[in-house]
């Protein structure tokens, strides 16, 4: 019983590009969604687990008036529309507009995005993981007290050593952080 209220209460962040879908450099083209190695089976067995998921991505291309909001919505649908077969649903996307020097309290490595999470949607941040493929993911696990998880796909490859260097976790993909997720349930 007291398992089930915890799980509830456990939430799965996720970076988006370079982690959920390939990085594609400032992406607002929901045509060249693609998602990355691991993705879809990762991700089925995080859901299969009973963990809720739950996107968080900085996206300053809008505060650089490369693209608008809703050209990250359509984006993320697509991703939603890529996911579904696997029976999969992100069940919400946090999205940071901001550019990196505004000091906002939401882009990453700031914790505000999970912050807000876990007041709107009680989750224990505690008892959660977070799961990227740069420092300013995993980095959010250090500033939250979540489980911080690197992905070697995207720009994860080159940052594994400075991520273990930080006490994180590091993984080939979404695939093998959801098996490393199973064995810490355990
Ligand atoms: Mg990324
Ligand atoms: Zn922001």
């Amino acid at each position: 019983m007291t398992m089930r209220v915890e799980q509830a209460r456990r939430a799965v962040f996720l970076d988006r590009d370079g982690t959920v879908i390939v990085d594609k450099h400032y992406l607002s083209d929901p045509a060249e969604v693609e998602l990355e190695r691991g993705a879809a089976s990762g991700l089925a067995h995080l859901t299969r687990l009973g963990l809720r998921l739950i996107g968080v991505t900085n996206q300053s291309g809008v505060a650089k008036g490369m693209f608008d909001m809703l050209a990250v919505h359509k984006v993320n649908d697509r991703v939603a529309e890529l996911l579904m077969p696997y029976g999969v649903s992100i069940e919400h996307w946090y999205v940071c507009p901001h550019d990196g020097d505004t000091g906002c309290v939401c882009r990453k490595p700031a914790p505000g995005m999970m912050y807000e999470a876990a007041r709107d949607r009680s989750i224990d941040l505690t008892q959660s993981f977070v799961i990227g493929d740069k420092l300013s993911d995993v980095e959010l696990g250090t500033a939250t007290g979540a489980a911080g998880i690197l992905v070697e796909t995207g720009k994860g490859a080159a940052l594994s050593v400075a991520a273990r260097a930080q006490g994180h976790l590091v993984v080939r993909d979404l695939d093998e952080a959801a098996a490393a997720i199973a064995a810490m349930l355990e």
